[in-house]
């Protein structure tokens, strides 16, 4: 679901020495990609705020990642059962591949980072900066003190900082600011006549003239991910490998493929006569569910009127989706594009689960409309009589995607190859979009010309199906970071307040991918 501003183990571990890193490694594809990835935040099978080990599931995360192109509901191999590892509530998403700014080399990554919502209440009291995660645990006997700790935090001390410009941060500049004070980086909130180390875009690559450093956009992204461009990308890959792909409903792109979808339905009616399918129509470079609407035959698609006439998708409508308290809901994960080549690829551990707010039925003539049924745009759901404000990352109508693992887990569904499936479908998704992608890099950033290196956080937008099989419905190239809602406190009276559900995945999700492009950690790379 787009905002307004939209947008596994592995041959080796990142962070070998402190045994948490969840980093996945990488396999190759059938087109030689490397492919690195990151599994769930948490233990899918253990209790909600343990996390996984690498080399635990890890093994069977890389396991899926190396089988890139193999079918996506083969169930993971070599998934040893899951460990509970000891980090705290509130770790990052990411694993840091590396200490930052002294962290001992054996201390989780995250470990004595603040929670998002006491870091946000300092900044609001005026606090200073807040340490490195993991600065608290230094001297408290993890490791020995002594003279060469002495020296690292010296060395540490004399290292300068990361420089980030902010000043096109837009909506998630409150989740920026917080992650940069955790990592002690400096921002630059208007700017800088010196260049920066990290350019932070709320929109595109083409926010500003950039000619060194890192840019948090891919030229071309916002153009790849539109629902047409996405459909046509993941089509051309159904062509070619019809059962990898089929975590991908079957789309038409109207108005041109108009009479296609009329007569493959009718072919498809004709041969299976028991087939009642319903289609949703989605307007192309849409968001928030605007212009969506279900139909139960070709006939009644709207091709004139002004909205109607705009280009489209018409996708088969998920009649089956897994409820969660009857209702329907949807799932947005965080994944990093860290660099398309070689083609290196993060999940974030942890996501959102959004819910519709009237209880779930089947589509039939009599509930086509009902958007708070069928739609779980938060953006719509926000505004019926039931939605609920989270409190808590378990309850109301947005909650973490762990809390729902977690509940699923317990009713014994197997969510090691859920998971396993997930990060098949990021990866197949990534490698359908990469070839337009290459060519638009290239012509925005030729080879031997100064430019920016880039990343970027995509917001992928998943459905489950009732027998637990993951479809994509869209990706985002500016999914939403904003870490408050508006509620209304007495009709007609809005105030901002703090999403403690926001806060904690998408504070996480941006410290860590800063801490995954960290220039400093390259450079001290290149010099070992
Ligand atoms: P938007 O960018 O406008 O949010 P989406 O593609 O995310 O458009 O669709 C909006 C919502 O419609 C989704 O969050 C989901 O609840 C529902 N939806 C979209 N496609 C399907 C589908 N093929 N089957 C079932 N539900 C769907």
């Amino acid at each position: 679901m787009a905002s307004p501003e939209e947008a596994g183990g592995p041959a080796r571990s990142q962070n070998g020495r402190d045994g948490h890193s969840t980093s996945l490694p990488a396999g190759r594809s059938e087109r030689g990609h490397r492919l690195t990835a990151i599994g769930p935040s948490r233990a899918p099978s253990a209790a909600p705020l343990s996390w996984q080990r690498a080399g635990s599931g890890g093994g069977g995360r890389a396991e899926a990642a190396r089988r890139g192109m193999e079918p996506a509901g083969a169930p993971p191999q070599g998934c040893a059962p899951a460990r509970e590892a000891e980090e705290p509530p509130g770790s990052p998403a990411l694993p840091a591949e590396e200490p930052q700014g002294g962290q001992p080399a054996g201390a989780p990554p995250g470990e004595g980072a603040p929670p998002a919502a006491a870091e946000r209440e300092r900044g609001r009291r005026g606090a200073g900066p807040q340490g490195p995660p993991g600065r608290a645990t230094r001297g408290r006997g993890r490791r020995a003190p002594g003279r060469r700790g002495g020296e690292e935090g010296g060395r540490a001390a004399r290292r300068p900082r990361v420089t980030v410009d902010s000043s096109k941060a837009k909506t998630s500049l409150e989740a920026l600011k917080i992650s940069l004070r955790q990592l002690r980086w400096r921002e630059f909130p208007f700017g800088r006549r010196l260049p920066c180390d990290i350019y932070w875009h709320g929109v595109s690559f083409h926010d500003n003239d950039i000619f060194s450093g890192q840019v948090n956009k891919f030229p071309g992204m916002t153009e790849m991910v539109r629902k047409i461009t996405l459909s046509r990308a993941v089509r051309t890959m159904q062509d070619l490998f019809p059962l990898e792909y089929n975590f991908y409903p079957r789309s038409w792109i109207l108005p041109e493929e108009f009479p296609l979808f009329v007569t493959e339905v009718r072919m498809m009616k004709d041969s299976d006569p028991s087939w009642k399918p319903t289609f949703i129509v989605k307007p192309d470079g849409g968001c928030q569910g605007e212009g969506i609407y279900l139909i139960k035959d070709p006939s009644d698609i709207r091709l004139t009127g002004s909205i109607q006439s705009r280009p489209a998708v018409v996708q088969e409508y998920i009649c089956k989706p897994l409820l969660v308290d009857k209702l329907k809901f949807d799932i947005r994960l965080y994944v990093l594009l860290k660099s398309l080549e070689p083609l290196e690829i993060y999940i974030a551990k942890d996501g959102l689960s959004r819910f519709c707010t009237e209880p779930y039925q089947e589509p039939t003539l009599k509930n086509l409309h009902q958007v708070f049924m069928h739609l779980t745009n938060y953006s719509l759901n926000i505004h019926s009589g039931n939605f609920i404000h989270s409190d808590n990352v378990n309850t109301g109508s947005k909650r973490t995607f762990s809390s729902i693992l977690c509940r699923l887990s317990s009713r014994g569904a197997d969510v090691k190859k859920l998971w396993s499936d997930i990060i098949s479908l990021v990866i197949k998704t990534i490698i359908a979009l990469t070839p337009e992608l290459k060519v638009y890099y290239q012509s925005d950033i030729p080879a031997g010309k100064p430019g920016p290196t880039c990343f970027q956080i995509l917001g992928f937008d998943i459905l489950l199906m009732k027998n637990l099989k993951p479809m994509l419905l869209e990706v985002n190239a500016n999914p939403s970071m904003r870490i408050e809602h508006e509620q209304e406190l007495s009709p007609g009276v809005f105030e901002n307040v703090p999403s403690p559900v926001d806060e904690e995945v998408k504070v996480a999700v941006i410290r860590d991918t800063l801490r995954l492009v960290d220039p400093q950690k390259k450079k001290r790379k290149d010099v070992q």
